[in-house]
């Protein structure tokens, strides 16, 4: 009898899932071009997990929007549907942050991987969400520059997902996390609205509305358009390895190190 129950409970909600699929389907067929809506089950399978792999669903459909028009008729859209919507870079999140909502939509920021601008002058770059980490600081290098945050990921992970995680590598204990290294954000609500965080300019009055959208996993708006800050490379990298035959010494020595009054003169938050 109780396992009757679980087998009716589990045919309805498959029930519900596959109507509900149908009409988000139908209401965002005329939103995106054929090959940007996904809802088949080889074509979502792919998008089940992200690098949480212990955990997996596969999402009523994938929205793979290429403009910010796009992305914002699909927020609106699933919206007014009372649909979840979950934001996707690359998928190398540790967190289960990127993984579907069995009930909800699938946004991929894929397609918005264009390197929009690089400013030698401003030391900025302006980057598409899904552009790669490791991208900026390819195409920053001729001018002698490279974007400091290096999560280990970075020749995969998406700079819209570094925002959202607020990600870091073995630079940020010189030079910060991401929310050290960005100026401005470009995005839209879960409701479609179009929002900025943050300013060209170094300094920005009011709220820091920006720390506070940075390392919000998504929750707070769909990134589009990242502005980095850019730095220097160094004239001069070397790797020293060193032995000590005491912990309290090998301490004292990083300390003394990160202490250097050269390497001060980098200052970890750069405002
Ligand atoms: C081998 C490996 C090494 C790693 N090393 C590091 C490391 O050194 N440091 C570190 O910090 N992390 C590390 N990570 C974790 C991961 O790479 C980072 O969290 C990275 O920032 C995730 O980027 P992504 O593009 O893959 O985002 P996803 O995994 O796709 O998404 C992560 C979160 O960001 C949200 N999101 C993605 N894109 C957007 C967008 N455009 N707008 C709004 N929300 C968005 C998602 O909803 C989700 O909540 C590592 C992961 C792996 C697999």
């Amino acid at each position: 009898m109780f396992t009757h129950t679980i087998a009716q409970a589990s045919t309805e909600s498959g029930t519900h899932k596959a109507e509900l699929q149908t009409k988000v389907v139908q209401a965002l067929k005329p939103l995106l071009p054929a090959h940007a809506l996904l809802y088949q089950l080889e074509d979502t399978v792919p998008y089940e997990c992200d690098g949480l792999t212990a955990y997996r669903e596969r999402p009523l459909v994938v929205a793979l929007p290429e403009t910010e028009a796009q992305v914002a008729a699909v927020l609106r859209t699933c919206h007014a549907l009372n649909v979840a919507v979950v934001a996707r870079g690359a998928g190398t999140g540790l967190s289960g942050g990127a993984m579907p909502h069995a009930l909800g939509v699938t946004m991929s920021l894929a397609k918005f991987n264009r390197i929009l601008k690089v400013d030698p002058l401003s030391r900025t770059a302006v980057v598409q969400a899904g552009v790669r980490n490791l991208a900026i600081s390819e195409a920053a290098a001729p001018f002698g520059l490279y974007y400091a945050p290096d999560p280990s990921s970075q020749i995969a992970c998406t700079i819209g997902g570094n925002v959202a995680e607020n990600s870091g590598g073995v630079h940020c204990l010189k030079y910060g996390l991401t929310v050290h290294n960005i100026h401005k954000v470009k995005g839209f609500t879960m409701s479609g609205e179009a929002i900025e965080f943050g300013a060209d300019a170094l300094d920005v009055s009011g709220l820091d509305l920006l720390s506070v959208l940075i390392g919000s996993e998504g929750m707070l708006a769909v990134t589009t358009e990242v502005t980095v800050k850019l730095v220097p490379k160094p004239q001069l990298a070397r790797c020293i390895m060193a032995s000590f035959d005491d912990i309290r010494k090998a301490g004292d020595a990083v300390a003394a190190i990160i202490a250097w009054p050269q390497l001060v003169l980098m200052p970890l938050r750069w405002f």
